[in-house]
């Protein structure tokens, strides 16, 4: 059964925690700081990474660990590990393979906690980002590459901005210049786009969107693929190819294989730095990879209905959603998301800033919140709330207009989703 290769919809239900007899059919919540042996060399063996097992939360935990691999499995990855959230997956992500001096690329159109955690305060820590344009060519942004880069990143589909990435042009750029590619795949998820296959090398997500679905818990997850050579470019990853003195002088790359960079982000920096999930979030998070498949799929057929009623309203200025044919990134996302595009649409509505508030007030069921990727439908509009500080010009820059709209479309039933959303519209 383990030989076969189980499809994504089998994976979320069954992947993971694999009871042996007896045991708990649903994965256990292990609320426990700590784990018991017998003696004091079996703990001496762990301390130095001789031996494989649990010893202390703040490390790994087997709840965490068993959701970690259902995630794994799903992209189709070698390792990988839960972080406390979205935030501390890009960090830790990063931080595995930059230190102070170092310097990385990313696209510009990131979610904007990620923008601000790599523009000002990873800057603060001495590592530096240029950000390129991620559809300009490929020798455009290869420009943005130095002798001390470290790595390429980018989103899949881009929070807000929906841009869609070209992973395999990302990844060429990366290889050719003998860096890894990290890829944030928080809204496609593994069911809508698997970038490893596409070349990426490390994905991360924020589990708290679409993997938990339900809003119930910040949560964040990074994968490793496995096929980076580190060895290759050894004097580039001294941190994963060179002996370890808070471990005795282990080499990562050379001692882990396949599972160094995940060895060193969790014996390292989890064990310093300390960012780990509850295993009462994990085991939520869990319930709701389980639904993964069938909700990813009802978002963005959802999605793809809400964005079609909307393009053709006249009272919709414009719309952004790369499931519709005259969308900037529709063959992009044809390539990458043929499953769908998720539930995510920004659109605008004739007559500006006072328009738009009406019609989102006038909503009945989609309700405002700061929030995307829930089962309940949601809205929120940017400019009067989460870019409310940033002044006209900023707001232009960010791509921030005062009519935009962003909608998260839920798993509700789209007969009544587009019957609240019609009558907001009549009524202005
Ligand atoms: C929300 C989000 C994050 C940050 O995740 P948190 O879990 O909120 O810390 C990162 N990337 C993307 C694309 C997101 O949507």
């Amino acid at each position: 059964m383990s030989e076969k290769k189980l499809k994504p919809g089998t994976i979320c239900v069954q992947g993971g925690w694999k009871p042996k007899k007896g045991e708990s059919r649903v994965l256990p919540i292990i609320q426990s700081t700590t784990f018991k042996y017998d003696t004091i060399e079996q703990m001496g063996d762990l301390f130095d990474l001789k031996a494989a097992g649990y010893f202390y939360t703040r490390l790994q935990n087997p709840t965490n660990d068993s959701v970690a691999a259902k995630i794994t499995e799903l992209e189709g990855g070698a390792a990988g590990m839960l972080t406390s959230s979205g935030q501390a997956a890009s960090f830790f992500a990063i931080f595995n393979l930059c230190s102070a001096g170092d310097h990385f690329v990313s696209a510009s159109t990131i979610y904007g906690g990620t923008y601000n955690l790599f523009a000002v305060t990873m800057k603060k820590m001495g590592i530096d980002v240029t950000f390129v344009d991620q559809d300009a060519d490929e020798d455009e942004i290869a420009k943005a590459i130095q002798p001390n880069t470290k790595l390429l990143f980018g989103e899949t589909l881009a929070n807000p901005a929906l841009a869609v990435l070209d992973i395999e042009k990302f990844a060429r750029i990366a290889h050719s210049n003998g860096i890894p590619l990290i890829i944030d795949n928080t809204f496609p998820t593994p069911v809508n786009c698997r970038p490893f296959e596409w070349g990426a090398d490390i994905v991360i997500h924020s589990t708290t969107k679409y993997m938990d679905g339900h809003a119930t818990s910040v949560g964040g997850c990074i994968v490793d693929s496995g096929n980076f050579d580190w060895d290759k470019y050894a004097e580039k990853f001294p941190g994963l190819t060179t002996p370890d003195d808070s471990y005795h002088g282990v080499v990562y790359s050379s001692t882990f294989g396949k599972g160094a960079y995940i060895t060193k982000a969790t014996v390292q920096l989890m064990r310093d730095l300390g960012a780990i999930q509850a295993p009462q979030n994990a085991f939520l998070t869990n319930i709701g990879l389980e639904t993964l498949d069938l909700r990813v799929k009802k978002h963005s057929s959802n999605g793809q209905a809400v964005a079609e009623f909307l393009s053709k309203h006249d009272k919709v200025e414009w719309i952004v959603y790369p499931g519709l044919k005259d969308d900037k990134y529709y063959d992009l996302a044809q390539k990458y998301l043929p499953n769908g595009s998720s539930g995510v649409i920004s659109f605008g509505i004739k007559g500006g800033e006072e328009k738009c508030k009406q019609f989102i007030n006038n909503l009945e069921f989609v309700a405002v919140v700061t929030h995307v990727a829930d089962a309940r439908s949601s809205v929120l509009h940017p400019a009067s709330t989460t870019h409310r500080q940033l002044n006209a010009e900023q707001l232009k820059e960010a791509g921030v207009t005062p009519e935009l709209v962003r909608l998260s479309v839920g798993i509700e039933d789209i007969e009544d989703i587009l019957a609240d959303i019609e009558q907001a519209l009549e009524k202005i």
